[in-house]
């Protein structure tokens, strides 16, 4: 597995950008959430893409999309499916330890670091929008004996995984 170590700080001011491809087999806590049988051994991979940038927020920011197709069991059928997963997010780099900045869930702060794990937090991140319960939200081969059932409330909140 390749590590991807990065100083947040440095990358921002000198607005960098990296993109790459991660298997998923190299993030265990996530794998073990995901269905991943004999039958998709050809998983797509994770795509990230992470930009620096110092002027938008007149602040060192990060800006991370992640990308993917992720196997889940259907909670109603326990069927797999397939979740599309298009995340976005933009920190802000501060040199104040994280937690004792305001609280505001508008904002993303990350604590300047030389040596700021991304492969982590690419993982913390998939591990935190993935739905609690997923569920076929058509096509369930048990949607027609359970049609009184509600969706996935998480997946709407947030709006931003989409089941197919
Ligand atoms: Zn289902």
């Amino acid at each position: 597995m390749k590590l991807l170590i990065i100083n947040n700080l440095e990358f921002a001011q000198k607005q960098q950008k990296l993109s790459d491809l991660f298997e998923i087999y190299s993030f265990k806590r996530l794998a073990e959430t995901l269905s991943i049988g004999d039958k998709n051994t050809h998983l797509a991979g994770i795509r990230f893409e992470l930009t620096g940038d110092y002027k938008r927020f007149r602040h060192p920011s990060l800006h991370l999309h992640i990308s993917s197709t992720l196997p889940v069991t259907c909670q109603r059928c326990l069927d797999e499916m397939l979740i599309n997963v298009d995340l976005n997010f933009d920190y802000l780099i501060s040199n104040v330890v994280a937690s004792e900045l305001d609280e505001n869930d508008e904002i993303d702060w990350l604590e300047a670091s030389p040596n700021m794990d991304l492969h982590e937090l690419i993982e913390d991140e998939l591990l935190l929008a993935m739905p609690f319960a997923p569920m076929h939200e058509k096509s369930c081969s048990k949607l027609n004996m359970q049609s009184g059932e509600k969706p996935n409330p998480f997946a709407i909140l947030k709006g931003k995984v989409k089941s197919t």
